[in-house]
């Protein structure tokens, strides 16, 4: 498929249509995590049109139990931000992020879909792909990929099946009891060998004791992290889980935006930082969260929530233009039954490769859109 491609446009554009879409992309099985289940991801595209004949798209991926945001609730944000935009420079970014105020912090995933639209003008605009645009030179790198928590034995099972892929890190859900999540680690690690990466994700689920326990007892299974072993407000609690574990620890859910990397920072609560675009609101609070970790000594990981591979390949670019993030976790799509994406990042058995299209370098197929409720 033929992307738009911009040869000196002028900086002089008005944004004079913004269009928003239900995006709905069912799930090929129920996805478990410690503090909820998701069973489709419902989510929310907007397209910025301006009067060059230049669009830009973006996709939100509300996640209810993580940033209490829904479809509903983020199609309401994206309504008045569509009123926030309209007739204005699109080429504007910082002053239109000052100007979505709150929304960023209260509606992260709305702002995220019309954050990555103006950046994808910007790239269009520019005639570079974003992650040149912001300085970049990586152009692929590895993703983990997650086994959702199941009992024991289906996540050995999917696990050494990822193995059997090709797949290389391979990420565990757990946080739902200490004792039998070590168990569901210590059978993968058994399953994939000794020469796979294993990464883990308690998504809050341990008391601070239960996690410097498990972790403990975690040690000789080589594992590269764990991310957000206790409850997000809990600083104290993530700082004491860091200073006692063998395994470093990443903060996630307690790292929404800047101020959360800042706050982390100052306490030394973690040892590194996992940063979503659905969390950050957008790219632009997605690089200054990469600076504040890069002076604090914090590598990065960038991850996900369920976005289609648009969503992803747009937090795919910051990956590829910044050097403290170390690990990607870029692998949303890969539960949902169909990918309506065109253009975009690939993703091969977890080798991502970015687009080299201006912009953002992805859309989505106009049939499937046309499935879509139009707002
Ligand atoms: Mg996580």
């Amino acid at each position: 498929m033929e992307l738009p491609v911009s040869a000196g446009t002028s900086a002089d554009l008005r944004i004079t249509a913004v269009e928003l879409y239900t995006f709905d992309l069912p799930l090929r099985t129920p996805f478990h995590i410690s503090i909820g289940t998701m069973s489709a991801a419902d989510n929310v595209l907007v397209r910025i049109h301006t009067d060059s004949g230049l669009a830009g798209i973006g996709e939100a991926c509300p996640f209810p139990a993580i940033s209490g945001e829904t479809q509903e609730s983020t199609i309401v944000a994206a309504r008045a931000l569509r009123e926030i935009v309209l007739g204005r420079n699109p080429l504007e970014i910082e002053a239109l992020g000052s100007d979505f105020g709150d929304w960023i912090r209260k509606n992260p995933s709305a702002t995220a879909a019309f954050d990555t639209a103006l950046h994808d003008l910007l790239g269009k605009v520019a005639g570079l792909p974003l992650y040149r645009l912001l300085g970049g030179d990586r152009r692929a790198f590895l993703s983990a990929i997650t086994v959702g928590l199941e009992g024991a034995e289906v996540m050995a099972t999917r696990a050494a099946e990822f193995v059997r892929e090709g797949y290389r890190r391979i990420k565990i859900k757990v946080g739902e009891n200490a004792e039998r999540d070590l168990e569901r680690v210590r059978g993968i690690r058994m399953a994939v060998g000794e020469d796979v990466e294993l990464q883990i994700d308690a998504n809050q689920g341990w008391t601070t004791e239960e996690a410097i326990t498990v972790l403990r007892r975690m040690q000789e299974l080589r594992i590269l992290f764990v991310e957000q072993p206790v409850k997000a407000s809990d600083i104290h609690g993530l700082k004491a889980v860091k200073e006692a574990s063998p395994i470093p620890v990443m903060a996630d859910e307690s790292a929404f935006n800047p101020e959360d990397a800042i706050r982390l920072a100052q306490a030394g609560a973690c040892d590194s930082l996992n940063i979503k675009l659905m969390k950050a609101g957008s790219i632009g609070n997605m690089l200054r969260m990469t600076h504040i970790a890069k002076a604090a000594g914090l590598p990065c990981m960038v991850g996900c929530m369920l976005e289609s591979r648009l969503g992803l390949t747009a937090a795919a670019h910051v990956v590829g233009a910044r050097s403290i993030v170390r690990w990607a976790d870029l692998d949303g799509h890969s539960s949902h039954i169909l990918d309506p994406v065109l253009g975009g990042m690939t993703f091969d058995r977890g080798r991502i490769r970015l687009p080299e299209s201006p912009g953002i370098g992805a859309d989505v197929d106009p049939r499937f859109l046309g499935e879509m409720r139009l707002l």
